[in-house]
């Protein structure tokens, strides 16, 4: 079975999605287990404290190594073989190829940090740093909630289906899944692709490659040009010609 541990400070957060549809189905079929761990357990004071303000000064908390690292040991403790994980915007990029070796995995630690994040000492603790994408959650749980229902779908048994998988975007790298349609025949006007009515599979399965080549195709046009304005927006910043 599949074993993943939340090292996180707001264990509700997980409550309401891990107890519907897919995760919900896996969870309840012993295919994964997700256990959260409260990392305030961990702290030693009476206020059970686990952040305080940065070295150096500036606005913020900052997560305390102490309580962070002794929920780390306990995570490894219940789980030798676990991968810990810390989340954050510097790490790793999380894509499909990322969930699936996860998926082949015995199991994930996720590590959420909150405030100003966590003090770097805690890197030293961690085997790998993963980031969802180049922006600023207000913590990590959302993104350990994305890695989380990214892998568990893909364990084997957890989909009706386990084609749905295979076909997915971008189990092939780069390439998006085709266009699906299904009843009625014709909404406000707009029909349904000829070719899906026609039986001829051979044509169908054509069709649906050609579809996924067209959309990823454009779609990597689309982040070429939004790399690009980025770039020359930087350019004319470092340059004093931006706002
Ligand atoms: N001061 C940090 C920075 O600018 O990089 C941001 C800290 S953020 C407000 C608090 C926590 O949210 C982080 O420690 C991390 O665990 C999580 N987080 C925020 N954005 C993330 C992202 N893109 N990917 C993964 N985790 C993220």
């Amino acid at each position: 079975m599949f074993h993943a541990q939340i090292l996180t400070l707001f264990p509700e957060f997980f409550d309401s999605p891990l107890s519907c549809s897919i995760p919900k189905r896996a969870i309840e079929a012993g295919l994964a287990r997700v256990d959260c761990i409260q990392m305030r357990d961990f702290a030693t004071d009476r206020h059970r404290t686990v952040d305080d303000a940065p070295y150096g000064g500036g606005p913020g908390m900052v997560l305390k190594p102490e309580p962070v690292v002794a929920a780390i040991r306990e995570a490894r403790r219940r789980h030798a073989d676990t991968r810990v994980v810390m989340l954050t915007p510097g790490g790793r990029r999380f894509t499909q190829d990322v969930a699936l070796e996860y998926a082949a995995s015995p199991g994930v630690t996720l590590l959420c940090g909150r405030y100003e994040g966590f003090d770097e000492r805690i890197c030293d603790y961690v085997d790998e740093q993963l980031s969802l994408g180049d922006y600023v959650l207000s913590g990590g749980e959302p993104a350990a909630l994305c890695v989380l229902d990214a892998v568990i779908r893909l364990l084997p048994g957890v989909l009706g289906s386990p084609e749905s998988a295979v076909l997915d975007s971008f189990t092939e790298e780069g390439i998006l899944d085709w266009p699906h349609y299904t009843r009625p025949e014709v909404f406000e006007g707009k029909r349904v692709p000829q070719v899906l009515l026609s039986g001829n599979h051979a044509e169908i399965e054509r069709w649906r490659r050609e579809q996924a080549r067209l959309r990823s195709e454009a779609r990597r046009r689309l982040c070429e040009k939004a790399r690009e304005e980025t770039r020359k927006g930087a350019q004319k910043k470092d340059s004093g010609q931006g706002d």
